[in-house]
Parts: C-alpha cells; structure tokens; sequence
C-alpha cells in the first residue's frame, strides 16, 4: 500500500496523540517527587521552544514528535515522526540528536513537505528512565531549539549457555590481531553510509521465513566463560536456504569475518546497516546495488555458529538494535 505526499491534512497521522506538545504533562503524577521533576522538564520544554513562538503563534510547540514504539525499550529501534508546525515545509537545516547520537532526518514518505522521518537507536547499554530528543533549526539567522522528554524503559533478556569451537572463545594472538582488523574495518564501514534512505518504496522484511530460534540482546555463556550480548536476532533455517535482502541498498562488505564467518553488510541509508551471518555462500560483491527480496546468499555455519542459521542484525546510527522491532517501526513508513 502506498500515499502520495500529498495526503489530505483530515486523514489521521498517527495512532496515538499523547504528545501533541512534546511535553508528558498528561501522564499520571504519582508522587511529590515525579510532580517537581514533571514541572522541571515542562519548564526546560517551554523555555526552549519560546523562542520560535511569535505573537501571532499561540502555541508554544513548533515541533510535534511522535516516536514508535512511544515508551521504547532497550535495545529498540524507534521511528521518529517530525511535523514542523510554523510554515509550510520544515527548515532545511533541522536537526534531531539524542545523547552522542544524530538522526539522520529525511522527508517523510507518505507526508507533505513539513513531515521529516528518522530513526533512533537505544542501545543495549542505554539507562533507563528519563531522555531528552534534541531538536535545532534556523530562523531568522538564529539557532532554535527544542526538547522532547521520552520514557526509556528496561528491557528484559534472557541467558543462555552455548558451546563453540574454543577457538571462538579463545583466539590466538595472531587471531587478536584479525579479531582487531576486522573490527576496524566494520567501523569505517559503519561511519561511512549514504546519506539519505535506499530502501524506498518497499521498506523491509525478513531475510529467511523461518521462526526466530535466538532473540536479541540474550547474555550468552560461551564454553561456561566468555559472556557476550547477542546484537541481532538468529533464524532457524537450513543449509543453503536462499536469505534475501531485507531492503534495497548497496552492498558494502561481502567476505568471510572470525567471528560472523561468511558475512553480507547492506547499506540501507540514513544510518540503517542490514548484516548476514554465517552464510555457506556469498552471492553479491561490495558496491553492488541490492533490492529487497533480492537473493544475496545462502544460509550456513561458518564461524562462531553452533549449527546452520541465518543470524541477521540491524545497526542504526552505528548501534546494534533489536531488528524484529527495527521492521515494526519501519513498516509505519511503508504505509503497513
Ligand atoms: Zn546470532
């Protein structure tokens, strides 16, 4: 299903209107203490969006965000909706951060001109609590900005004890040295996506068919000593299955990895990565331009893989995320 960009402004945007504001102030205030601290950020709220409200502008707001999942976990990919409310399109030079983390923000699909999309990574490691969204633009030759308060809440994940070769529980030197190349190599890759979104127009979906055998973010018990976060999710599927891409892009790193054996890394755009796991075959070469669905290789279990599965992980903005919730948070930009 699809909308043009010039949808009727009656249609209803979103499921949930919590935040028309970008202040909680209508959540439950249970305690003396949450009051005072709800009072602070509705107060760090209106002092930073004053700026950008004129006389003629009675509302004091000139962002409405919504985010999906709106009381997002650890671990989770979220959406984030952006309405500029001042104008008739968003300022070219708006900008959306969180902690050290920036937001690629691009027009959004299936809305008109003042609608901006992006997506935001909660790490595994994220506190949970209390978060600032961080906006800032150009008016008038001045910085504004604005902040949106947002609930992170604690993820629960389970542990599991698996056995590997030792040899992926304990590398040799001349192994340390390749463990550290690789590493490297994946972070310039990481830091180095294209700008703006690839997967347009089909938005995402699973690589292989089968269930999901192993969640994301599980502490695992390597040999009864090396404990590790899974950072995506595994598939249970056979050896040579065909895994498909899971949005269009570029391939960006085809070859076999210590620890991911025969790896594929798609780059989607707009700080989204598709990684491919311990594949019997790679089937596509770096720079190669993918589409979704498309065949990149088939499933199987080289490296740290205790039998053939396909093992798929999503990075946004260079964080490891949940990717079952990452193709839940994106389908609402496919129009799903
Ligand atoms: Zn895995």
């Amino acid at each position: 299903m699809s909308q043009t960009a010039g949808a009727p402004p009656a249609a209803p945007l979103y499921r949930r209107k919590r935040h028309p504001y970008g202040s909680r102030m209508d959540r439950p205030i249970r305690s003396l203490s949450a009051l005072v601290a709800a009072f602070l950020v509705f107060c760090l709220g209106l002092a930073s969006a004053a700026p950008a409200a004129g006389p003629s502008d009675p509302d004091p707001a000139p962002l409405r965000i919504v985010l999906t999942p709106d009381e997002p976990q650890t671990g989770d990919a979220v959406l984030v909706e952006v309405e500029c409310r001042s104008g008739t399109s968003c300022p070219p030079d708006v900008r959306l951060s969180w902690s050290e983390q920036e937001i690629p923000l691009f027009p959004h699909p299936l809305r008109g001109p003042s609608f901006r999309a992006g997506l935001l990574a909660v790490p595994l490691s994220a506190r949970p609590g209390e978060a600032l969204l961080e906006a800032s633009w150009t008016l008038s030759e001045r910085r504004r900005g604005f902040r949106f308060p947002f609930r992170i809440r604690p993820g629960s994940f389970a542990e599991e004890a698996l056995r590997v070769d030792p040899r992926h529980v304990r590398p040799s030197a001349k192994d340390l040295q390749r463990i550290r190349r690789e590493r490297e190599e994946l972070e310039r890759i990481y830091a180095a996506g294209a700008p703006g979104p690839l997967w347009e127009g089909g938005g995402f979906s699973v690589p292989v068919p089968g269930e999901v055998s192993g969640a994301f973010g599980t502490r695992r018990l390597f040999n009864g000593e090396l404990v590790s976060r899974h950072n995506g999710v595994d598939f249970r599927a056979a050896s040579g299955d065909p895994v498909a891409v899971a949005g269009s892009g570029v391939v960006r790193l085809g070859k076999e990895l210590f620890y991911s054996g025969n790896a594929v890394i798609v780059d989607h755009g707009a700080g989204v990565f598709t990684s491919y796991s311990h594949l019997s075959r790679i089937e596509v070469t770096p720079g190669q331009r993918v589409a979704r669905n498309e065949i990149l290789g088939r499933v199987g279990a080289t490296g740290r893989a205790t039998g053939p599965h396909l093992h798929w992980g999503v990075k946004l903005n260079g964080v490891s995320v949940n990717p079952i919730v990452f193709l839940e948070a994106t389908a609402r930009l496919a129009g799903k």
